[in-house]
């Protein structure tokens, strides 16, 4: 008798959740092991825009992006996706600004420079709303068969029981312990979330320093932001009155209440992103899936459709 191959996944942000979504809908018998579930991990304290940023190497990570792009543009269509297309305005400080190659053909112009920079292009993207796309993507997965228990630390992943035959490492910056992997930096964020601010339609995006952004949501606002080697989770605010007061600067406003402020470590792997087949010491094989810096969720359907390759590639696979 044929036997259903049973797949553990590592990690509950948007890299497990997407790869669990893609194996449940396609008949696997999958399920979620993670420290933290939901907001409570690096993918809910996210922006989260579909933009290229803070990740290796570039022509994988752009190959990545744009596979990633067309799955979100086709989750629009689903209001309760949390998915939505923005105008993002990005621009310059030092120099104009040159849009590039990749942007193009989605449609990338050149817009008129505004005072407080020097260029920018104009470019539509997909926004994720974290608070609504993480639990879609949850319910999605338990809608297909698939179980998420949080609440589990492995020391290693050979602590993965037994009845799964297939591994899937997506631990973001928790790799670094979970695999020794000395390659990962925790590119530290921090955001401040504000109300709605009123006529702002567009997201306004600076990444060079000091890094600035501004992205409307349904129903507030993220103001960024920081990218520095760090490891600190808790709110530095020196850091909040400077991301408020630079935003507010741009936007031309006086400085709005501060709802929240969220910290999270963007898993920047030097090498780049970890995507790969290797084996444990049991033998079992494991799939790595982790390392992808700033472009989490940019690069979320792109790498999670080539671990269901590497998985399917797999002598004796079967369903
Ligand atoms: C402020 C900020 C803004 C950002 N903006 C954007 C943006 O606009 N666009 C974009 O694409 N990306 C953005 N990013 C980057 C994005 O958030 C990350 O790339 C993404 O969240 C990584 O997702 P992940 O699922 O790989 O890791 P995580 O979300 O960190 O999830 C890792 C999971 O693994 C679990 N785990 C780790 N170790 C273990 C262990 N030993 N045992 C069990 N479970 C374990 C954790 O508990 C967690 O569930 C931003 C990041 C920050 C901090």
């Amino acid at each position: 008798m044929l036997m259903k191959r049973r797949i553990a996944i590592v990690g509950a942000g948007v890299s497990g959740l997407t790869c669990g979504v893609l194996f449940a809908e396609r008949g696997y018998r999958t399920a979620i092991f993670a420290k933290e579930t939901g907001q409570q991990t690096t993918s809910g304290a996210a922006a989260a825009l579909w933009f290229p940023y803070d990740a290796e190497p570039a022509e994988k990570v752009i190959t990545w992006a744009l596979q990633t792009y067309k799955v979100l543009v086709d989750l629009t269509k689903n209001s309760r996706s949390g998915v939505s297309i923005i105008e993002l305005r990005q621009f310059s400080r030092t120099s104009e600004i040159q849009i590039p190659e990749w942007a193009i053909p989605l449609g990338a112009s050149v817009i008129p420079t505004v005072p407080a920079f020097k260029g920018g292009f104009t470019l539509k993207v997909p926004l994720m709303d974290t608070t609504i796309y993480l639990d879609h993507l949850a319910k999605r997965f338990f809608d297909a068969g698939g179980e998420i228990h949080g609440d589990v630390k492995f020391e290693k992943l050979e602590d993965v029981s037994p009845v799964f035959d297939l591994v899937i490492n997506c631990a973001g910056i928790g790799a670094r312990e979970l695999v020794q992997d000395i390659d990962l930096e925790p590119h530290r964020g921090q955001v401040a979330i504000v109300p709605k601010i009123d006529n702002l339609s567009c997201a306004i995006v600076c990444d060079d320093p000091p890094l600035m952004y501004a992205i409307p949501r349904a129903s507030d606002c993220v103001f960024g932001g920081t990218n520095e080697l760090s490891d600190n989770l808790d709110a530095d605010p020196k850091s909040t009155s400077r991301i408020v007061a630079e935003c507010s600067r741009v936007l031309k406003i006086a400085n709005p209440k501060i709802l929240a402020e969220r910290i999270g470590l963007r898993p920047f792997r030097k090498s780049g992103v970890c995507l790969e087949r290797d084996c444990l010491p049991d033998g079992r094989t494991v799939i790595h899936n982790y390392g992808h810096g700033g472009s989490g969720f940019t690069l979320s359907w792109g790498c999670a459709q080539k671990v269901f390759e590497l998985a399917e590639e797999l002598p004796g696979q079967r369903r």
